[in-house]
């Protein structure tokens, strides 16, 4: 899932990009209409955010410009209290939501998340054998068992079913989860696994999730 963030208040545009990519995100920022519209050309976005007060080129111009050359990610507008001319512009020139700043980030997750939805322009359920997984409603499915996942729950059995048949360390599951490196004593990779396990994962005959001795856990399908 990758979100371009067109924004040129440094502070703002840092606050969205490491919050997105806590949710596990691919964030892009550009701080000018000009790069944020190189960047929209150059790459497929599953949700644009674009800021209308711009240097170089202002957002309403970058949205008429991208619309125009038919590029099809969702784009949600930034706009002051008190543009409601701005909002409306944008609103009419393809824009398919706004957010008023100052904005809570949870306000921003549940915006992108409802346009990636909305837009059938979603990332795709993330599929193993009878397991899946929506990255938009964040459910796990195990047969026709379907559970809800804690965020880091979530963070991790999307990283495991990214990488099937793939051992992988517990360093790196800390990493890419936790976006830090444990010391060797903890055990919080363990731990989640083990939520997972009872979560998706509770028939011994049809495990998916298997620990690899010294190493780390991999997911894979070892019934016939
Ligand atoms: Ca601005």
């Amino acid at each position: 899932m990758r979100v371009l963030v067109v924004e040129d208040e440094k502070k703002v545009a840092g606050f969205i990009k490491r919050g997105l990519e806590q949710e596990g995100y691919v964030v892009d920022t550009a701080m000018d209409g000009v790069e944020g519209e190189e960047y929209a050309d150059a790459h497929e976005y599953d949700v644009i955010v674009l800021d209308i007060m711009l240097p170089r080129k202002d957002g309403i111009e970058v949205l008429k410009d991208i619309k125009g050359k038919g590029i099809k990610s969702p784009v949600l507008l930034l706009t002051a209290r008190d543009s409601v001319e701005d909002r409306v512009k944008g609103l009419n020139l393809g824009a398919d939501d706004y957010l008023t700043k100052p904005f809570a980030f949870e306000e921003l997750i549940a915006r992108i998340r409802a346009l990636m939805r909305r837009g059938g322009h979603g990332p795709a359920v993330l599929k193993y054998e009878d397991l899946s997984l929506d990255p938009v409603t964040r459910r796990a499915r195990r047969g026709d068992k379907e559970v809800e996942l804690t965020l880091k729950e979530y963070a991790l059995l999307e990283y495991l079913l990214r990488n099937p048949e793939r051992v992988l360390s517990r360093t790196l599951i800390a990493e890419h989860v936790w976006h830090q490196s444990f010391d060797t004593e903890t055990n919080v990779v363990d731990v989640y696994i083990n939520h997972l396990r009872n979560k998706i994962d509770k028939d011994p005959s049809r495990r998916l999730i298997h620990t690899v001795r010294g190493v780390g856990y991999v997911l894979k399908k070892e019934w016939d």
